[in-house]
């Protein structure tokens, strides 16, 4: 039914917004041939003229004229009991103005709003399902399904003006059910500037809701002087909503979406452990779903888990879970295992860059003080044998003291425990000589004593 006129002059499709940004210049033939087929007419071309007719009687008595809606039929309705209606006579015309008016006026003498549709949009889940499965990557064992899914008919309201000299200018203007204006540039992406009929598909509208749509769109309008209307009709556009669930076993995360369906995006998800949101989704250790990007291997353990839970290696900058990282003594940073040595003369463990050599910096870096150092004092009431050694030098670390002094030709070297002095290793050396020999048992209690 959908009749294609030539229209050198005219614009191609519908574009341009007009000075008040809602309004929508449509190509006057492209209105001509929705209005046409929305009566149920034939429109055509016969050298520099427009035809407008009644569409040929079927030959086949048993197929019904497509007239369902037409403004024929309205007519003989209307007519008086009896009364058979004319059909009004093919309109042939050149002057495009005299075109678009008479499409107008039949429309508006049928007496009840027109409804319409975008020519193009989606009608069925699974036009949209694609688009919006395709948004996602989904690792393992994730796949992804619908949990709910609505398309509604939401109805708008469309006025009409025609302005324009030589040729008709066909400026469509939206409004939704509150009677604010649609947006051009919204209005496009919804199909609205291409009509189709909606027939006996249009969805029920109640009078006093149609009414009060239509109102507050002609008060919108008129608010913001648009003129003429020349005529006002309710546009069916489909909107989706519904949420879409993502499965990874037994754990699962949902994502709504609501949205005219012709423009409709997959939405994100958020992420239940970050609260980022993705379209890559992953689980962790123990199976919990999480934003792909926002995991990462623990360097011990080697189980997956979000960054935030886990806490990078002071001294390499890896990740591992909290419990997997140790304390080093001296430099209270954290470390991985791998990162600890054993100093060979305190014997703690500590971290490998505060430990060259195997000898860490609480060895190598100990202070001089002097023997009324309350940790001295300390000292030497617990261990009164010490009384008679000097050059104290002294470091200390999160569990113990490192304690040097000399005496004669002789150092002595004790590592004790900070809280209660109890020695846990001594050594001595020879003030010429370098290295370090462990004392007996014996040996440590003379010292001390
Ligand atoms: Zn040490």
């Amino acid at each position: 039914m959908s009749a294609t006129l030539p229209a050198a002059s005219d614009p191609p499709g519908a574009s341009g917004d007009t000075a008040d940004g809602h309004a929508g210049v449509q190509a006057w033939s492209v209105f001509c041939a929705w209005a046409a087929d929305e009566l149920g007419l034939v429109l055509k071309t016969e050298g520099p003229a427009y035809l407008l007719e009644a569409p040929p009687a079927a030959d086949d008595p048993e197929t019904p004229p497509p007239l369902r809606r037409s403004w024929f039929r309205r007519r003989g309705a209307e007519a008086a009991p009896g009364e058979e209606a004319l059909p009004e006579p093919p309109l042939v015309t050149t002057d495009a103005h005299r075109l678009v008016d008479e499409l107008l006026r039949r429309l508006r003498e049928r007496g009840e709003v027109t409804h319409a549709r975008p020519e193009r949009q989606p009608e069925a889940v699974h036009e949209l399902s694609a688009r919006l499965f395709d948004a996602y990557e989904l690792d393992g064992e994730g796949r992804a399904h619908l949990a709910g899914f609505h398309l509604d008919d939401t109805p708008l309201v469309l006025l009409v003006s025609v302005l324009g000299d030589a040729t008709p200018e066909v400026r469509l203007r939206y409004y939704d059910e509150l009677g604010a204006p649609l947006p051009w540039d919204e209005a496009t992406p919804l199909g609205l500037d291409r009509l189709a009929p909606i027939g006996d598909a249009a969805p029920r509208l109640d009078n006093g809701r149609r009414d009060r749509m239509l109102e507050s769109a002609h008060r919108a309008a008129r608010e913001a002087g648009v003129a003429p209307i020349d005529l006002a009709a309710i546009v069916w556009a489909k909107r989706a909503w519904g949420r879409i669930r993502f499965d990874f076993g037994d754990q699962s995360v949902d994502a709504e979406f609501d949205g005219w369906a012709r423009t409709l995006r997959a939405p994100k998800v958020v992420c239940p452990l970050t609260g980022v949101e993705t379209y890559h989704l992953a689980t962790v250790h123990g199976g919990k779903i999480a934003a792909a990007d926002q995991i990462a291997v623990c360097a011990v353990t080697g189980h997956r888990r979000v960054r935030s839970d886990l806490e990078a290696c002071a001294a390499t900058g890896e990740l591992a879970e909290p419990d997997a990282l140790v304390e080093c003594p001296v430099t209270l940073q954290r470390v991985l295992p791998s990162q600890i040595d054993r100093c060979r003369l305190c014997e703690q463990r500590v971290s490998r860059p505060a430990c060259p050599d195997n000898v860490c910096r609480a060895c190598r870096e100990k202070s001089r003080v002097g023997a009324d150092d309350e940790r001295i004092v300390r000292l030497l009431q617990e261990h009164p044998g010490l009384a008679g050694w000097g050059h104290w030098r002294l470091s200390q670390t999160r569990d113990v003291l490192i304690v040097e002094a000399s005496r004669r030709l002789r150092n002595v070297l004790l590592v004790l425990r900070r809280d209660t002095l109890e020695p846990v290793r001594a050594m001595a050396s020879l003030r010429v000589a370098s290295s370090w020999r462990p004392l007996s048992p014996e040996q440590q209690q003379r010292l001390l004593r």
